[in-house]
């Protein structure tokens, strides 16, 4: 038994074999202390029971403690002092002593027993390769030197104070190993506190990587969001356009299956790369898609009396197309829906089939978009590029609903005769679903790739010429033909409408030009030949310019207009009324044709060279017109006899027709009976009357066969000043249509057979 002064540790356990520091300040540790220096240098370190005591009494404090050696001191400012101690032995405190400045006992050393056993040494071989398991999971927690001067550890004992030490987390653990006098026993609780200690740490381990998962996983994704920032400040877009173009879908009020088309692009949008051109093809389809109006209806006007007044105040005349629409419009009213065929104007140009249109739509209250199909050959132009293609688009229709910016519009086909087919596919099949009101609310754009519905479009076509436009196509439409105008309607037309129209547009005052009726019948005689007006605008057009002029000038505008100074402001006059001037001819025979332009007069010219009875046609016939030429040559010779003819001279003689102005193609058999009469002519050597124009298709036998346009033929012929008409007797019912001045004012020859025709023709 022996004294030692007591120093009572806080949270501190001291195991021989270990070397610590320990910081000291209260007064009574302090006094212990400097008893031990004064004595051998040795202390006894025991824990306290109740950390928060501040000076513990002899019944505070733990009897089992460890006597140490203080090997250095160091006083630190706060007049507390630091001491590096080693501890030796562990003892059992028997008593204290009565001491007033500081805690001392008496206290016997605790023998170890135990100490050699197989057990021992079984489980010390276990406490080493927990150890080891220990330190792998814990990754560094005790440093490598440590673990090297624990391998070295020969005495159980001498292992358990120092891994205790180190490892036992508890203080209460620790006390009670340092307690433990058995070393079986001693190993025993170590490698439980080891094993625990295993099983947090790798818990630990398994919660720090959980961790760490969670703040990488954190980490990458703020980086890669800094970093697309970045990016999108760099090229304008990102996230904010992202936001904006979804606010812009879900406000384009687009059927779902549309939206969610667009969203799903959007999808796409978003992860790609800002200005990569996927991301510029992804966000113009999204574009198109949210631009165009899917739901949108403009009101139309129900008072069929304004539509009235609309049209009329548009257009002179057209008495059967503004009766049509109106019925048209009462459809649509009673019915709510725009069902029946295609309206489709037909005629020459400058007629007013467009501006017609554009006048539906205003007496209608609708918006109105135009199409021109001349020249289109390929589909995708009706109905676009599939995404795939590199700067493909919608074709021309979508694009006009986006124009229009609802989907009821009037759309207008310009010149769908004019639409032509090639390798690139038909367009006309294209047309064919647009125009079909069983198919055409849910049009598919190839590039749009989602239903549109044109349902409530109001589709009109025009269309110079009916033989050019695919059959399919025309039967969906119902056809309206307007003619040509004689040359009272044209100066009614000038005067109410153009003159105004040109005035306005060439900001003169309205009503200022002085022009008399003579003065536009002159434009109209000498500066035109059309079957429409549209020459005449632009004369009166070049007129109102010159007035123009003459006002910014500050010069007088008044100066009438009168047939005899229209050449001051138009030139020499292009067109003169010679054909009637001129002599009566053999082998020239005057004959009428229905063009694209209308009604034309043509002349047909014959002649006869000494030969071989060949037969050169020549001015651009086609194969149909070439035909009826050599029927019309086998007719003259099959009537030579009765024409008193010598039969034997087709034999040496060559023929040859030309048809003048040869840059302008022809066609159609309705030149038959004029060639005849100018072959007949040139053999009998009798000359075809200059007063007397004709048309009609001759057979072999002689039989006159009847032709359409017969009012746009009359009427040209009205405008080249001819007076006598044969016709065939079959398109008699035909002339009530032929505007009642020019009627009267023209004989009708109604030809049945090619002699009627001689006889009213040739001299
Ligand atoms: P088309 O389409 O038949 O070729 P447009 O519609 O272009 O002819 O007409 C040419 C011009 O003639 C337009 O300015 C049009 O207003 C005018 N016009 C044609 N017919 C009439 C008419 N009956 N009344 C008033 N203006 C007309």
């Amino acid at each position: 038994m022996a004294v030692y002064p007591v120093v009572p540790l806080r949270g501190l356990i001291v195991f021989p074999h270990t070397t610590i520091t320990i910081d000291v300040g209260r007064k009574k540790s302090l006094a212990a202390f400097t008893a031990a220096m004064q004595r051998d240098g040795q202390a006894l370190f025991c824990a306290q029971k109740e950390l928060s005591l501040p000076e513990p009494t002899a019944g505070d404090i733990r009897t089992c403690g460890t006597v140490c050696r203080i090997l250095q001191r160091i006083d630190l400012p706060n007049k507390n002092v630091r001491l590096l101690v080693q501890g030796l032995y562990r003892v059992k405190i028997k008593n204290f002593l009565p001491n007033e400045e500081f805690l001392e006992a008496e206290a016997d050393r605790i023998e170890i027993t135990n100490d050699d056993t197989v057990m021992t040494e079984a489980l010390f071989r276990k406490a080493r390769e927990l150890l080891a398991t220990f330190s792998v999971n814990t990754n560094g927690k005790i440093n490598k030197d440590v673990l090297a001067q624990l391998a070295e550890k020969n005495d159980p004992n001498e292992f358990i104070d120092l891994l205790s030490h180190l490892v036992v987390y508890h203080d209460s653990k620790k006390q009670e190993i340092l307690e433990i006098g058995d070393t079986e026993a001693r190993l025993t609780e170590l490698c439980n506190c080891l094993a625990n200690e295993i099983e947090i740490a790798k818990v630990d381990k398994k919660i720090a990587s959980d961790v760490k998962e969670s703040i990488d996983k954190g980490q990458k994704e703020f980086y890669l969001k800094e970093q697309m920032k970045a990016i999108s400040q760099e090229l304008g877009s990102g996230e904010d356009e992202i936001v904006e173009i979804e606010n812009k879908i879900k406000a384009a009020k687009m059927p779902k299956e549309v939206e969610e088309k667009a969203l799903k692009e959007l999808g796409r949008l978003a992860k790609m790369p800002a200005a990569s051109p996927d991301a510029s093809v992804s966000r113009s389809y999204i574009e198109w898609l949210t631009d165009l109006e899917w739901n949108e209806e403009t009101v139309d006007n129900k008072d069929l009396k304004r539509a009235r007044e609309i049209l009329d105040e548009d257009h002179f005349g057209l008495e059967k197309i503004k009766e049509r629409i109106l019925e048209y419009l009462a459809v649509i009213q009673l019915t709510g829906k725009i069902k029946g065929p295609i309206l489709c104007f037909v005629g020459p140009p400058g007629v007013g089939k467009t501006s017609i249109v554009r006048s539906i739509a205003r007496a209608l209250n609708r918006k109105y978009v135009r199409m021109s199909l001349g020249g289109v050959s390929d589909e995708a132009e009706i109905r676009g590029h599939r995404k795939t293609y590199v700067g493909s688009m919608p074709g021309k229709i979508i694009y006009l609903m986006k124009q229009a910016h609802c989907i009821n519009p009037v759309m207008l086909f310009d010149e769908i005769d004019k639409m032509s087919r090639d390798y690139k596919g038909d367009p006309s099949s294209a047309m064919l679903e647009v125009l079909d009101p069983e198919q055409n609310n849910s049009f598919v754009d190839h590039y749009l790739e989602v239903p549109f519905d044109l349902s409530k479009t109001l589709f009109v076509a025009t269309a110079n010429k009916l033989d050019s436009i695919p059959a399919p196509l025309l039967d969906r439409m119902e056809v309206i033909e307007l003619s040509g105008y004689t040359e009272e309607e044209k100066l009614s037309i000038a005067k109410d409408f153009l003159i105004k129209k040109e005035e306005e547009q060439n900001g003169l005052p309205v009503g200022s030009l002085n022009i008399t009726d003579n003065g536009i019948r002159k434009i109209i005689e000498s500066y035109t030949r059309e079957s429409g007006v549209r020459t005449l605008e632009r004369e009166l057009a070049k007129v109102c310019r010159k007035k123009a002029l003459a006002l910014v000038e500050g010069k007088d505008i008044n100066e009438k207009i009168t047939e005899k100074n229209v050449s001051d402001y138009l030139g020499v006059e292009i067109y003169k009324n010679d054909v009637i001037d001129t002599k009566d001819e053999v082998g020239t025979a005057t004959g009428l044709a229905w063009t694209a332009v209308g009604g034309v007069s043509l002349s047909v010219d014959v002649t006869l060279f000494d030969g071989k009875g060949e037969i050169l046609l020549t001015g651009m016939m086609g194969d149909v017109m070439k035909e009826s030429a050599r029927t019309a040559i086998s007719l003259v010779k099959s009537l030579s006899k009765d024409y008193g003819i010598n039969g034997e001279v087709f034999a040496k003689t060559d023929i040859h027709v030309h048809i003048p102005e040869g840059a302008i193609p022809k066609d159609g058999p309705s030149a038959g009976i004029t060639m005849a009469t100018a072959i007949m002519s040139a053999f009998t050597g009798r000359a075809v009357s200059k007063k007397v124009a004709m048309t009609g298709e001759v057979t072999l036998r002689g039989k006159v066969l009847p032709i359409g346009g017969l009012k746009e033929k009359t009427l040209a012929a009205f405008r080249v000043g001819i007076k006598k008409v044969i016709i065939p007797k079959d398109n008699e019912k035909d002339l009530q249509e032929i505007p009642k001045e020019v009627r009267d004012n023209m004989t009708f020859v109604l030809a049945e057979d090619i002699k009627t025709v001689f006889d009213n023709s040739l001299i």
